[in-house]
C-alpha cells in the first residue's frame, strides 16, 4: 500500500490546483541508485518525491556528469524535460524515493487550464536554474575539500540529521573527481575526528568543523 503524506505536493499550492495535480499522478517507488531517466533519453517523466533525495546530474556527451540539483519532497524531478521537451539531465535515486509520477504532456495540459499551477511551476524552475548555477560556480572556483564539506552538510540536512546514507563511488560522481580522491579526502576526515565512515553510510561527528572547512556557497 502506497502510504502518502498529507503535506503539499509543492509549496504555495492552492488545494484545489493539489487535488487537480494528485489526479493525473501514479504513486512510483525507485529503489537506491536506481534511475529515473538518463540524459539523452527521448522523453523523461515527472516525479515528486514525497520522501527520500533525487539528484540531477548533467554531463558531457562523452563522459561522466556533475551534480546538478539534489531534489527532495516540494520539489519537482524532470520539470525542466516537461517543460523543454529536452532531456539535459540524468534524474537517479540517492535513498528510497516514494512519490508521484506523470508525463509532461498531462503536465502541460493541466498547467495550461490552471494559472496558479504554472506560476508555481515557473517558480519551481526558475529555482532549479538557479541552484544549477550555483553548482557551476562551486565547481568552478572551489576547492575539492571544500566542495565536500559543502556536499556533506547538504545531504546531511535533507536527510534529517548527522547521518548520510551516500558511497563514495556517490560522492565522486556528484563532486566529479576520482573515486580515490573522495577515498583520500574521506580518510583525513575521518583521522581528524571530523567524520566517520562504513559502507554506504557517513556520520559527521564534528559539524562546526565541517561548515568551517564548506566553502560559503548556498546549502539549501
Ligand atoms: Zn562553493
Amino acid at each position: 500500500m502506497f502510504a502518502e503524506s498529507s503535506s503539499p505536493l509543492l509549496p504555495g499550492l492552492e488545494s484545489a490546483d493539489q487535488d487537480a495535480l494528485r489526479a493525473i499522478c501514479a504513486p512510483r517507488t525507485l529503489s537506491r541508485g536506481e534511475a529515473f531517466y538518463i540524459q539523452g533519453d527521448e522523453t523523461a517523466g515527472l516525479l515528486f518525491p514525497r520522501s527520500g533525495l533525487m539528484r540531477s546530474s548533467a554531463g558531457v556527451a562523452d563522459g561522466e556528469g556533475v551534480l546538478a540539483a539534489l531534489i527532495g519532497p516540494g520539489g519537482i524531478v524532470g520539470l525542466s524535460a516537461a517543460l523543454t521537451g529536452r532531456v539535459c539531465d540524468s534524474a537517479t535515486a540517492l535513498t528510497e524515493v516514494v512519490g508521484l509520477t506523470t508525463d509532461g504532456a498531462r503536465l502541460r495540459r493541466l498547467a495550461a487550464e490552471r494559472p496558479g499551477l504554472a506560476l508555481i511551476l515557473a517558480g519551481v524552475a526558475a529555482g532549479q536554474t538557479a541552484e544549477s548555477q550555483e553548482e557551476l560556480a562551486c565547481y568552478a572556483r572551489h576547492r575539492i575539500e571544500q566542495r565536500l564539506a559543502r556536499l556533506l552538510l547538504r545531504l546531511a540536512a535533507h536527510m534529517g540529521g548527522s547521518e548520510v546514507l551516500v558511497t563514495q563511488d556517490d560522492l565522486a560522481d556528484m563532486l566529479a573527481v576520482q573515486r580515490t580522491t573522495v577515498t583520500a579526502l574521506a580518510s583525513r576526515l575521518k583521522d581528524a575526528g571530523i567524520l566517520a565512515y562504513a559502507r554506504g553510510r557517513i556520520r559527521i561527528l564534528d559539524r562546526e568543523r565541517i561548515v568551517r572547512l564548506a566553502c560559503g556557497c548556498p546549502q539549501t
